[in-house]
């Protein structure tokens, strides 16, 4: 295998085309079904991204349709792959700018000053009670 998205993407010539066409006798790489018209590329079935080569064993015909939704799903796989590869080197992201919350109230007096309903009241105040009701 080679290394990660060494390989640039190389067409193919009309005749590499038809040749390829030929040697999957016409059917999609992909979902194994006929092609019918020219709805049809040569898809890397190996993608490039992951270190397949341009070389005509690893390309087959497929429907445009097959090959978007492949594309699609060897994209991820292709970022995921990037990123182990970049962990395995000790490479790190770029560290993230953190968008700064809004501070927590430190004391009581703050809370009281910032709320516009003063502070919060306690729920119950078992204390107050008993000095108030003294039966
Ligand atoms: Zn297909």
């Amino acid at each position: 295998m080679s290394d990660l998205g060494t390989h640039p993407r190389k067409p193919l010539s009309p005749t590499q085309r038809l040749k390829l066409f030929e040697a999957h006798k016409g059917l999609c790489c992909l979902c194994g079904n006929r092609i019918i018209g020219a709805n049809w590329i040569d898809e890397h079935i190996r993608p490039l991204g992951l270190g397949g080569g341009n070389e005509l064993d690893n390309r087959g015909p497929a429907h445009i349709r097959c090959a978007g939704l492949k594309t699609a799903a060897d994209l991820r796989r292709i970022a995921k792959a990037k990123a182990q590869k970049k962990r395995h080197l000790g490479i790190r992201p770029p560290e993230q700018k953190k968008i700064p919350s809004r501070p927590f109230c430190d004391t009581y007096k703050e809370r009281r000053e910032l709320s516009p309903l003063g502070p919060p009241r306690p729920m119950f105040r078992p204390s107050t009670c008993a000095e108030s009701e003294d039966h």
